[in-house]
């Protein structure tokens, strides 16, 4: 993993993404996945990688290196919290709930966007190697983050502690509005009646679906962010500032 990379996460909160950015390497349940047994397990339908993963943290490092068949069957786990396996003499439902991040450079040189070193890769290159990753399988990732070159002045601006606190804090609210699950994890009724959207927020929404053509799936990610970071400044109402900072957490 080179100095900038792209982040791919897909998690519940934006405080918890926060936390593991200054503690990745003490925190992370690592699972490298390289064969083609990461998803599916194998011939006897039995349990892979992401199934292991169940109430884990499944992390892929160099994300456009793994083979299309991997990430495309990523897809099912990462929509549905579970995996079907099916074999001539099995057909198996895994549970499969787990944290997925992933890190990817800007490009296959790694130095796209370095301050001082200079990138060796054409436009096709940059494009081929961003196009191993499919629309649909990005739909699924909720928050994408430029990671910057790390400067040894670098600290960080809140605690672990803290931020336990301020993730005990948001529980909290989220139990005191009535959710029976966390927001990530919202019905799409649920996300209308608990994400609710100021007039301001809500216009702001409606532009940005119709500038970027978001997807419906999209459309519900960005709620459900925007409903978190509102959490994090203890807001009751999802105002226009949390939906652009959700804004800029999608994939570019
Ligand atoms: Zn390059």
């Amino acid at each position: 993993m080179g100095y900038f990379h792209f982040v791919l996460l897909f998690i519940e909160y934006i405080s918890v993404f926060r936390w593991i950015k200054s503690h990745f390497s003490a925190f992370i349940w690592v699972i490298l996945a390289f064969f083609i047994g990461t998803v599916r397990g194998s011939h006897k339908a039995k349990i892979g990688e992401v199934g292991l993963a169940h109430r884990g943290i499944l992390f892929f490092d160099e994300l456009p290196h793994f083979s299309k068949s991997v990430l495309e069957a990523l897809r099912e786990p990462l929509q549905d919290n579970k995996i079907h396996i099916s074999r001539v003499n099995a057909k198996v439902e895994y549970p499969s709930d787990f944290l997925f991040v992933a890190a990817m450079n800007p490009c296959p040189c790694g130095n796209l966007l370095h301050a001082h070193k200079e990138c060796r890769c054409s436009e096709l290159d940059i494009v081929r190697y961003k196009n191993r990753l499919s629309d649909p399988f990005l739909d699924r990732i909720d928050l994408c983050v430029v990671m910057q070159q790390v400067a040894p002045s670098d600290t960080s601006s809140i605690s672990s502690r803290q931020m336990h606190e301020k993730i005990l804090e948001v529980y909290r609210m989220v139990k005191q509005r009535g959710q029976k699950s966390f927001t990530a994890k919202l019905s799409d009724a649920e996300i209308d009646k608990f994400c609710v959207l100021s007039a301001e927020a809500k216009a702001v929404l409606d532009m940005a679906v119709h500038k970027f053509a978001l997807s419906f799936r999209s459309i519900k990610k960005i709620q459900k962010v925007a409903r978190t970071i509102a959490d994090l400044r203890a807001g009751d109402v999802i105002e226009k500032g949390d939906i652009l900072e959700a804004l800029s957490y999608r994939r570019r």
